[in-house]
């Protein structure tokens, strides 16, 4: 049996004539760049966060480099966030010349380590950023609550967490903005690249679309330095029809989160566990074991696809020399780095799929 580790091509068996359709209404309208779509994916989406505004973006990295320039963010600033995720993270940090300040993570959740925070707060600091990492969302209200005490900015890194649920209410709309990403293995995911910030400031909101669209309100009339970073109309015309499974999706994956959880029950094997402030939406499903290199070949060898999000902590990334971090200073995410094995999840995984993944995992896993 051959598992992949995640299967667009059921997905597009799924909804295909539906996406389709809505592909072909935008050729004929023609209205490629900021079209309608845009706008009626960015309010269906806002709704959907339970929040005011919603503003399409090229994608989830620049999702958060708008979030951050909007913010006020800029060079000599410092910006929080965790020391485990996937590097755009970091990246948005340095494209708008402020310095990432990196945090070490909770070993249970994979999450930011809120009491790790406050020691790293300078005069410099700005903002910070907590990463729903997999679909669970970090814990918010301690967050929150330090950075409303030292007026600091908040911006969720939702881009795992399409529909993820922080205390009963969905990831977006906690802090003064949150980014998606629309990237095609995302929950939600389009056929490219796209993007979304959700935000409760019409203020932030406003500046956004300024600043996707060359800095001008009305046309050549620029009064910000901005970009090229707007939606595809064609994008979200696609978002726009798979907005409608999203929920459907996400308990699909929740379903087979279970699923693995009760096969998986050994000790040689730590299961994601869900914290209880959080519905986890499984964007991805990580497990810990000793022998994760030698696991991960046999599977490979059993036509099992699996992952390592993310193989190496940001401070230990040639690409973050500079900043001077070194190997022991973020102890858990490099423990992590070592352990952790993404197995095949998506919402079309059968359970003869997870049951024979299961199997072979507890073979290999060692003892
Ligand atoms: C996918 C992702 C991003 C970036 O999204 P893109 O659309 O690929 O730019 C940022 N942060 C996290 C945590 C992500 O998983």
């Amino acid at each position: 049996m051959r598992v992949p580790l995640v299967d667009l091509n059921r997905e597009y068996q799924a909804i295909g004539r539906d996406t389709a359709r809505a592909i072909k209404e935008v050729l004929r309208r023609g209205d490629f760049i900021l079209g309608e779509a845009v706008q009626h994916f960015e309010e269906e989406f806002a709704k959907y966060c339970d929040a005011p505004f919603a503003v399409g973006t090229s994608c989830g990295l620049d999702a958060l480099r708008l979030s951050l320039l909007a913010s006020g963010v800029g060079p000599g600033d410092e910006v929080i966030t965790a020391a485990n995720t996937f590097i755009a993270t970091a990246f948005a940090i340095s494209a708008v010349g402020a310095r990432p300040v990196l945090v070490d993570v909770d070993e249970v959740t994979f999450n930011i380590n809120p009491a790790q925070i406050e020691p790293k707060i300078t005069q410099a600091t700005k903002a910070i950023i907590p990463v729903h990492l997999y679909g669970q969302p970090a814990d918010m209200e301690p967050i929150l609550e330090m950075a409303r005490s030292r007026g600091l900015k908040v911006i969720e890194d939702a881009c795992q967490a399409h529909g993820a649920k922080y205390k009963g209410k969905r990831v977006g709309f906690f802090g003064d903005a949150a980014a998606f990403s629309f990237y095609p293995a995302k929950n939600l995911g389009a056929y490219g690249d796209g993007g979304m910030v959700v935000t409760g400031s019409s203020e932030v909101a406003e500046k956004i679309r300024i600043l996707r669209h060359y800095g001008q309100k009305a046309k050549y009339e620029h009064t910000m330095k901005g970009g090229n970073w707007r939606l595809d109309t064609l994008q979200a015309a696609v978002l726009c029809v798979k907005l409608k499974n999203l929920d459907e999706w996400n308990e699909a994956r929740r379903k087979a989160a279970a699923s693995y959880g009760q096969l998986l029950q050994d000790k040689a094997i730590i299961t994601p566990l869900e914290a209880p402030y959080a519905k986890h939406i499984y964007h991805l499903y990580v497990i810990r074991l000793k022998n994760r290199d030698e696991a991960r070949k046999q599977l490979a060898e059993k036509g099992i696809e699996t992952g390592i999000h993310y193989p190496i902590p940001i401070h230990l990334t040639p690409a973050y020399k500079d900043l001077g971090y070194k190997p022991g200073d973020f102890p858990i995410s490099e423990r992590l780095a070592d352990a952790i094995l993404s197995l095949p999840m998506h919402p079309f995984l059968e359970r003869k799929e997870i049951e024979y993944v299961a199997e072979i995992i507890k073979t290999v896993g060692e003892k």
